[in-house]
């Protein structure tokens, strides 16, 4: 618990200090759902740091207690495990929805689950902002606009998405979770927000679960070569998780439905990436080719002025800068935590 404390304290995320005066406001009700993962738990760092009362829903399959245990005791806080595809009754104000595996490894896992989450699941928050009257937050994703075929992505573009691929779960199951949001705020006159979120990096994240920068900081400290897809040469743009948090916070509480693009538009090629890897951890790591996936977008890059203009958000952790913190978690819990991840 005591390397999860030093997180929550130890990147500005859960700083008072750091919080924009707009956003300090008093004891609001909040459910996070899926707030025991990697996203989540840090906003609910952020939330507990403002003084509202959170209430964490997670069914756990990919988070974990770890991630918000230094909160057990705390009365502002509770954790629910609860699947969010069943109903649920809870007076709150707002609702952050962030329930849904996000690796492509876990969400192809059980690709019928991913998509009852997406679209069972997000009906369900939107019945329970609906009858309580709390204001809605989606997290939709950048797999909306599938593989792009415009440069950097606004919101206005509409996508290039395979529809019986088996990414679909996943970014079919966004748009449709999109759709209904859309369709609660005309329909229901619910409060809604979305945010479309780019790769996400930082401390937390699972170590294992096949994504790009878990797997290249995971096999550069386990000194095993690191496993580039494909010629290497498709791109992402990675923000840090505090930038993320920040800007999530600033579209729930601002005026603005969206959707907005939430990403830093800092873009890699995989094998860039690989590149500051290395640097960052060991200039002597291996970099190995395997294929690559199926139906994997070529290229990905936010167009963030929407943000900007409405939010007046921006990320400013560069990937540089970010890394590092990331790599001091992993490096923590891969060698130095043996004994609190056996019990
Ligand atoms: P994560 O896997 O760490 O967190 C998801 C959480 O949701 C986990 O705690 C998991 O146990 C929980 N969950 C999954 N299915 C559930 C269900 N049916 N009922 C209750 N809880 C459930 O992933 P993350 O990176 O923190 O992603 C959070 C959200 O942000 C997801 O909705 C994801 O689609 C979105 N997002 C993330 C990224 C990224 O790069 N991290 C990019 C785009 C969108
Ligand atoms: N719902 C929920 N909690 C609530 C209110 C509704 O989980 O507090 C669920 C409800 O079970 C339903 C979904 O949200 O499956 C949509 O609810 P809504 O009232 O919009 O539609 P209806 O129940 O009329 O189909
Ligand atoms: N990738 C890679 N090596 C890995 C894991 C992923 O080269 O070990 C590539 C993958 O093919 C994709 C990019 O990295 O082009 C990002 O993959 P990730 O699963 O992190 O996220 P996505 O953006 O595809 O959801």
């Amino acid at each position: 618990a005591r390397s999860t404390q030093h997180f929550a304290t130890g990147f500005g995320i859960n700083s008072v200090g750091k919080i924009p005066l707009g956003l300090k406001r008093k004891g609001l009700r909040i459910v996070v759902t899926g707030g025991a993962g990697f996203v989540g738990s840090h906003l609910v760092d952020r939330l507990i740091a403002r003084g509202d009362s959170v209430i964490v829903v997670d069914n756990f399959f990919t988070g974990r207690k770890e991630n918000v245990m230094h909160h057990f005791g705390n009365p502002n806080f509770e954790l629910i495990r609860h699947d969010v595809v069943e109903p649920l009754l809870l007076e709150v104000d707002q609702i952050y929805h962030l329930a849904c595996p996000a690796s492509p490894v876990h969400y192809k896992h059980n690709p019928v689950k991913t998509i009852k989450t997406n679209v069972v699941g997000t009906l369900n928050m939107l019945g329970l902002a609906k009858r309580v009257g709390a204001r809605f937050l989606l997290t939709s994703t950048s797999e909306v606009y599938g593989d792009p075929l415009q440069h950097p992505q606004v919101e206005t573009y509409w996508g290039n998405v395979n529809p019986i691929g088996v990414r679909s779960c996943y970014d079919e199951g966004k748009r449709t979770a999109e759709t209904l949001t859309m369709d609660y705020h005309r329909g229901a006159g619910v409060e809604v927000r979305i945010a479309r979120i780019f790769n996400t990096y930082g401390p937390r994240m699972c170590i294992d679960d096949g994504r790009v920068v878990s797997n290249f900081v995971a096999q550069a400290l386990r000194k095993e070569p690191l496993t580039v897809y494909g010629d290497g040469k498709q791109t992402r743009s990675f923000q840090f998780v505090s930038d993320l948090v920040e800007g999530l916070m600033r579209l729930m509480e601002g005026e603005h439905v969206g959707p907005f693009n939430l990403g830093n538009p800092g873009e890699f090629t995989m094998l860039e990436l690989a590149q500051v890897v290395q640097e960052t951890i060991d200039p002597n790591a291996k970099i190995e080719f395997r294929p690559n996936t199926e139906d994997d977008p070529h290229k990905r890059k936010p167009d963030i002025s929407k943000a900007k203009d409405q939010l007046g958000w921006e990320p400013k952790v560069a990937l540089r800068k970010g890394l590092p913190m990331m790599v001091s978690d992993f490096r923590q819990r891969i060698f130095g935590d043996r004994k609190e991840n056996a019990s």
